[in-house]
């Protein structure tokens, strides 16, 4: 270690701003599909997701029977 002691990015850790980016990511997705007007609906099912869903995760892509594949 060295004796520099401000906070860097590497205190960060890459971790936090990979899971960062992959949440623009899902917003920027969610986005395009506002855009193409298949926001809020399951991308396997073509279910539409409930409010509660979307209130929760503004950003969701999948229905709650689908969302373990995506997490997977
Ligand atoms: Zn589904």
């Amino acid at each position: 270690m060295s004796d520099d002691d401000a906070l860097g990015v590497d205190d960060l850790g890459a971790g936090a701003l990979d899971a960062l980016e992959a949440e623009v990511a899902d917003v920027e997705r969610a986005l395009a599909r506002l855009d193409a007007g298949t926001y809020g609906t399951c991308e396997v099912c073509g279910e539409r997701l409930s409010d509660t869903v979307l209130q929760d995760r503004p950003a969701a892509r999948f229905c709650p029977a689908h969302l373990p594949m995506a997490l997977g």
